[in-house]
């Protein structure tokens, strides 16, 4: 059951003011239309927001966010919603702001290697705007062909090319910004390296809870010369850890390095049938390679050597852009193909240390064993970037409460051995509980006065990144994300 029926607010009055903004077609009120916005990619929470608002322009935004300050109304804002972590999950009796009228590009300019663009723009389309001139937008979330700009700032978004080009927030030049009290400010430029504070950095990853990004400028670079795909499979992840943690030895920064596990190479080829991932290897390890046409033959021999020491079993390559793609398809689809293992899944987001990838593995096994599921794994490996899937069967009751506990014992483990409880879904509404396994009191509060000085009266996001001292220790899962008024399990 959903909590809406007890929703107490008269929106009337708001509606007729964002009616009066918007026009008719941008404002959604109707119990069936708001469903589709009662949770983003962290399916297992969900809650109805009051109002939807879909504004097209940046004085639009301003407006709408100075009519939530005036009622003292919460406002969450959303992209496309494909955020893993609850960012964009709903608040109790809250204004849902969605960027997704907002999808213009705002300026091309090749020369200076940028572009300008509105915050709802689809990822992908920002390289498809440039391709054709030899240009290409770096930061690729296997989420691209659906997630916004908006979003990959608010998270800081990386993807399979972030390794060596680095994730969002070093290719965001500048943000015009509304405020939360609807004030619209620029943030950063035209150039790299703005002289003062560096606001388009304590921006870029605030997962909305700062204000509303709605001009985006992003450096753009230009396409390699030469690009080629190496696919190695092996008997087990601890010889593809090997080979991770030697190829990043010898002084080779690929553009993106991706390992997937036998659980998840068998989901793979059973839902989008690419025929080249060997369904007995115990692992394989998807290594781009990618700059001058020399360099390239290069890298692609020395990779290949250090894999077969390694004990790679085959390796294949790909210079074709068809080939290539037709060996990283597997990889994009690896999320969506865990519903052939099971109904449900979770995915958690940890990052730790390449030298730990084959000890972490391991344990991670003997916590499914524990817990009593099946966890695939499916990630960043050059960056040390896990991504264990959880499988899970919710319609089982108490599962996700199961399920929740393992993924935090798997984060707490990502600590332990030296890493982070997040390395690109961000925080939202439900990591929380373990900002304080890596944070100390002081360093959250310090955290807390920048939020306050952009968000003084805590309306835009309320309730997520940050733990309040009840969401800490024992248990702190399961209540931190409760304690979002009105959310409910469904
Ligand atoms: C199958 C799948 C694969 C994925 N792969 C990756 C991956 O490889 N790498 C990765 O990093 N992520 C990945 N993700 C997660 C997700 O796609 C990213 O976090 C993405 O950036 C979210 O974009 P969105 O438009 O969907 O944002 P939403 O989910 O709508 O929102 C995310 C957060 O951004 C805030 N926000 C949105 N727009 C704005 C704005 N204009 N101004 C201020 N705040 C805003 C929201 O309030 C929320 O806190 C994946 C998700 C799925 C479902």
């Amino acid at each position: 059951m959903i909590a809406q029926e007890k929703q107490q607010r008269n929106w009337q009055p708001l509606i007729k003011e964002f009616v009066a903004l918007v026009g008719k077609n941008g404002v959604m009120q109707r119990r069936e239309e708001l469903i589709t916005y009662e949770c983003d990619g962290l399916t297992s929470y969900r809650q109805r927001p009051g109002v939807v608002v879909l504004p097209r322009t940046t004085e639009q935004v301003a407006e709408v966010v100075k009519i939530c300050s005036r009622h003292s109304v919460p406002f969450v804002t959303r992209g496309a919603g494909t955020g893993l972590s609850g960012g964009a999950l709903p608040v109790e009796n809250c204004v849902l702001i969605v960027t997704s009228l907002m999808r213009k590009i705002l300026d091309i300019d090749l020369e200076n290697h940028r572009v300008v663009v509105q915050p709802g723009i689809i990822n992908n389309w920002v390289t498809q705007a440039v391709s054709g001139a030899g240009f290409f937008y770096a930061p690729d979330p296997s989420s691209q062909i659906i997630c916004s700009i908006g979003g990959n700032v608010a998270e800081n978004s990386g993807g399979v090319h972030c390794l060596k080009y680095g994730v969002t927030t070093n290719h965001v030049l500048g943000l015009k910004l509304v405020l939360p009290d609807g004030s619209i400010v620029d943030v950063g430029g035209q150039i790299p390296e703005m002289p003062g504070y560096d606001l388009t950095g304590v921006f870029v990853g605030s997962e909305g809870t700062l204000g509303i990004a709605t001009e985006i400028t992003l450096r753009i670079l230009k396409t390699p010369e030469s690009i080629c795909v190496l696919l190695a499979d092996f008997n087990t992840v601890e010889e593809a850890g090997g080979a991770v943690s030697d190829i990043i030895s010898a002084g080779i920064i690929p553009g993106g390095m991706e390992m997937m596990d036998n659980l998840s190479i068998n989901a793979v080829e059973d839902v989008v049938a690419t025929g080249c991932y060997p369904r007995d290897a115990g692992a394989i390890l998807l290594v781009e390679v990618d700059g001058l046409e020399v360099e390239v033959v290069t890298n692609k021999q020395r990779i290949a050597k250090i894999c077969q020491h390694n004990g790679a079993r085959s390796i294949t390559t790909a210079n074709d852009p068809e080939t290539r793609l037709k060996l990283w398809k597997g990889r994009k689809a690896a999320f969506a193909a865990m519903g052939k293992l099971s109904p449900d899944y979770y995915v958690q987001d940890g990052v730790i240390p390449r030298t730990q990838l084959s000890f972490v593995l391991k344990e991670i096994e003997a916590l499914g064993q524990k817990y009593g599921y099946y966890v695939a794994n499916v990630f960043h490996a050059g960056d040390g970037n896990l991504h264990p899937l959880i499988l899970y069967d919710n319609s089982v009751p108490g599962a996700l409460e199961k399920v929740e506990a393992l993924g935090g014992e798997i984060l707490k483990l990502c600590v332990k051995v030296g890493g982070s409880i997040s390395g690109e879904h961000g925080i939202g509404a439900d990591k929380r509980c373990y900002m304080p396994e890596m944070f100390s009191e002081a360093d959250l509060e310090t955290m807390q006065w920048v939020r306050q000085v952009f968000n003084p009266k805590g309306l835009a996001n309320p309730g997520k990144i940050f733990p309040t001292p009840r969401t800490c220790g024992e248990g702190a899962r399961a209540d931190s994300v409760k304690q979002f008024k009105g959310v409910e399990r469904f």
